[in-house]
């Protein structure tokens, strides 16, 4: 997985969801909105959506492991370092959300804590622990798919990544297939609600 370049005809593929069953207990907000809240122009669009959809079928791997689907990846030169979904429970460990994992396997692989000239995608808004995480990793991007306003650090709750005390301010861009990461978190609440 390391190094890979993101595939030309990368799609979501939603459709072989994994019925969860059992106690969920994950704080991610079940209230994700999907208004970006300005058109989106930017020229790296089309890559900022190829590496999107590739961090959505990392969280479909968390929602397979019974985990709230929430899914990271970390770029550095277009090429993949790091890859992370949400598994707190299985790892009986709170900091353990998709971002996180993402930092620490691309820490693992460059050897380095440090992870600058680095964008990490994500399909839901960073919480207050992964926006700190980023800052000590000197991440440079972060791209983020649906907006959380109950516990957003880039900007809905907190604005952490760029707050005007930090050393060092994270460029943020929210919104990115923000209706389809949206979907993927609302699909996965009905059909735990259907579950129980
Ligand atoms: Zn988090």
């Amino acid at each position: 997985m390391i190094g890979q370049k993101p595939a030309l005809n990368a799609t979501s593929d939603t459709s072989e969801h994994t019925e969860v069953s059992g106690e969920v207990s994950n704080d991610v907000s079940e209230t994700v909105v999907d208004e970006a809240p300005e058109e989106v122009t930017d020229g790296s669009l089309d890559q900022d959506r190829l590496w999107m959809s590739h961090a959505m079928r990392l969280a479909e791997r968390a929602e397979a492991q019974g985990e709230v689907p929430v899914g990271a990846v970390l770029i550095k030169d277009n090429t993949l370092i790091g890859e992370g979904w949400n598994q707190p429970i299985s790892h009986h460990d709170p900091s353990a959300h998709a971002e996180i994992m993402a930092l620490r396997a691309a820490g693992q692989a460059l050897e380095n804590y440090r992870l600058p000239d680095t964008t990490l995608y994500v399909t839901l808004e960073p919480c207050a622990m992964c926006a700190g995480a980023m800052l000590h990793a000197r991440v440079t991007r972060v791209v983020f798919g649906a907006f959380d306003p109950k516990t957003g650090a880039a900007g809905s709750v907190y604005n952490t990544l760029q707050d005007d005390n930090n050393l060092h301010k994270l460029e943020v861009q929210g919104g990115v297939l923000a209706e389809q990461c949206s979907e993927q978190l609302r699909a996965f609440f009905r059909r735990r609600r259907k579950n129980k």
